[in-house]
């Protein structure tokens, strides 16, 4: 199948000849702008000048919740402006996407759409989950979107981490974390609060969006709302959050209910609370997140120029993310971008380790488990949401579940730090999996392999502070780096600095 329209009067030519698929023969199909060398009017902004290109849009990709993995024959759909969060039988939806209408262009088409946004402010493509709108929200109208262009993020080459800790040349860290809110959750955010946009713009009953979250979704919930002046609601456990955790949702203006109890108590909360009020529910149950979500798998791709790597390691609690990212390259063989996917790798806390239990079973039995405390809080998770999407993504990936001890996670991710990276405890979890799978020579010291960064470093201040001052109980904090007490005089200076130059200085 040609490539098509959207290059029709665009600054790019393609190879191939272009020439329109026969159902699609609107070259308007797609817009993107079309005047390279034309500035805007001083008095439109670049929200207004997508408004009067969309005039033209004409939608003919679709998408719709189905019940996740449904059976064949199985007939239930909802529109994606409904209020649904779970199937009849109680189950989990996923967002299914009309493929026989994607199928219409071909890979070079999509490879090259996606290639041409990146870098731009062009609204909405500006963001890394929006230059996929047409795989992400097709028809959502770009006016609706609330974006803060992100996505995009660095696909950092570990060069010295690979070579000094593993053997490895071709070592990857995808930092999905150096983001607006400082987590991946931005990804999945932006799409969740510009669908309730969409919704209350078709006055449907949606007065503010809620969550139960001690960390990163309650972040982003709060900033999203906030730039589109929609309320949000935060449910939070009393006395169990750090002041990095609470500040976000606070000065994002959200409102914040501190509820005296834990975390299972606060989503039990909400839950009855969203059944009974017009409040839209934001937690990882709703599937709209995982659209947005699954954007760094194809980014991924993308920033490799669709040279597929031979892993892909993601550190998960909850268990939506490691779907996302199953979802995201799986669509891109299917639509012919790329011919494989990378094999799967999910990393447990050692602490909270349901799906590592259940992947050592043989797939067996299932059982929740109760989670202790650990370093990787956002991953503190004994009964896992999205269980079933991930053990579907890893069946289906050749996948393998591996577990860090706090131990374990703590040192890799000091390691890591010691090799210029900023990474967070859950980073330090999927390394250390990476460890563990290239010590049992499962991972190739050539493979070339990603590991999926999930929040800013930046956030877990606290947990590096403890460990290098070597001040967490049973952990022998291998790798501190504590600063070096000293009095202020010239001598003890020259003393402590000649004895540190002489360590360092090479051996000849
Ligand atoms: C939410 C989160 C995770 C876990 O993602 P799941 O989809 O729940 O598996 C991991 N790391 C960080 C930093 C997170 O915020």
């Amino acid at each position: 199948m040609a490539s098509s329209s959207l290059f029709q009067g665009s600054p790019f030519s393609l190879k191939s000849n272009p020439s329109l698929p026969k159902s699609h023969a609107s070259p308007t199909h797609f817009t993107i702008k079309a005047s390279k060398h034309h500035r805007r009017p001083a008095d439109e902004n670049i929200r207004d000048e997508a408004r009067r290109h969309n005039a033209t849009h004409n939608h003919r990709l679709s998408a719709k919740y189905v019940p996740f993995n449904a059976d064949p024959s199985s007939t239930e759909s909802y529109s994606l402006d409904e209020i649904v969060y779970r199937s009849q039988s109680g189950g989990l939806l996923d967002v299914q996407h009309d493929m026989e209408a994607l199928k219409k262009y071909d890979g070079e088409y999509w490879r090259s759409l996606f290639d041409s946004r990146v870098g731009k402010t062009t609204w909405p493509y500006g963001s890394g989950v929006w230059s996929k709108k047409e795989w992400v929200l097709p028809e959502i109208d770009s006016d609706d979107i609330v974006s803060a262009f992100e996505g995009n993020s660095n696909l950092f080459w570990a060069e010295r981490y690979g070579k000094q800790f593993l053997g490895m040349s071709d070592l990857w860290v995808k930092h999905c974390g150096i983001s607006h809110t400082g987590s991946f959750k931005d990804l999945g955010m932006t799409v969740l609060v510009s669908q309730v946009n969409r919704l209350r713009k078709m006055n449907r009953p949606v007065v503010g969006v809620g969550c139960a979250s001690t960390g990163d979704t309650s972040a982003a919930l709060s900033a999203y709302c906030a730039a589109a002046g929609i309320p949000a609601i935060v449910f939070l456990p009393a006395n169990k959050i750090s002041m990095a955790q609470l500040v976000q949702p606070i000065a994002n203006g959200a409102f914040v209910l501190s509820i005296d109890t834990d975390f299972d108590g606060c989503m039990q909360l909400i839950r009855e609370v969203t059944a009974e009020l017009p409040i839209y529910l934001a937690n990882s149950l709703n599937s709209l997140r995982l659209e947005g979500q699954k954007t760094a798998a194809i980014e991924i791709l993308q920033q490799f120029d669709w040279e597929v790597p031979d892993w892909v390691i993601v550190p998960g609690g909850n268990l939506g993310n490691i779907y996302a990212f199953y979802k995201g390259f799986h669509m891109c063989k299917e639509l012919g971008l790329v011919d494989r996917i990378p094999r799967l790798v999910c990393a447990q806390a050692a602490n909270a380790n349901p799906l590592y239990l259940y992947f050592k079973s043989g797939w067996k039995e299932f059982k929740a488990i109760r989670a202790s405390t650990t370093f990787a809080s956002a991953i503190q998770i004994g009964d896992p949401v999205s269980i079933d999407r991930a053990v579907y993504a890893l069946k289906n990936s050749n996948g393998i579940v591996e577990e860090a001890t706090e131990e374990e996670l703590m040192d890799a991710m000091s390691q890591a730090d010691s090799t210029g990276m900023f990474i967070c405890p859950h980073t330090g979890v999927a390394l250390s999996a990476l460890t563990k799978l290239r010590n049992s020579g499962v991972i190739k010291p050539t493979d070339r392999t990603v590991v999926v960064s999930t929040a800013h470093g930046l956030k877990f201040a606290q947990s590096k502070i403890d460990y290098h001052s070597k001040n967490i109980k049973d952990m022998a904090c291998r790798f501190a780096n504590p600063p070096v007490q000293v009095k202020a005089d010239f001598g003890s200076v020259m003393d402590v600095l000649k004895k540190y130059l002489l360590s360092k200085a090479p051996k000849y």
